[in-house]
């Protein structure tokens, strides 16, 4: 893939890490008065890893001095 912003705008680094989602499964117990609490055991769902993407394809990048700024992708098509 490739970036429409492939330099950090601040420093001039490139991009080193993107962006992604994953879900996270927050464990829930009962409490005293029929309502849930967290009960702070999560389980994170690593298989589901995925892109995050805006609605106009944009995402978020950061160089390695921690910089981030929003970038378009390219697609695959026309890179
Ligand atoms: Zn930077």
């Amino acid at each position: 893939m490739k970036y429409t912003v492939s330099r950090c705008p601040t420093c001039g680094g490139l991009p080193v890490a993107e962006v992604n989602t994953v879900p996270v499964f927050a464990g829930l117990v009962q409490n005293e008065d029929g309502g849930f609490d967290y009960s702070g055991n999560s389980k994170v769902d690593w298989n589901a890893q995925e892109a995050w993407r805006d609605e106009d394809d944009f995402t978020v990048v950061h160089c390695a001095e921690l910089h981030s700024w929003a970038t378009e992708v390219e697609s695959e098509a026309a890179a």
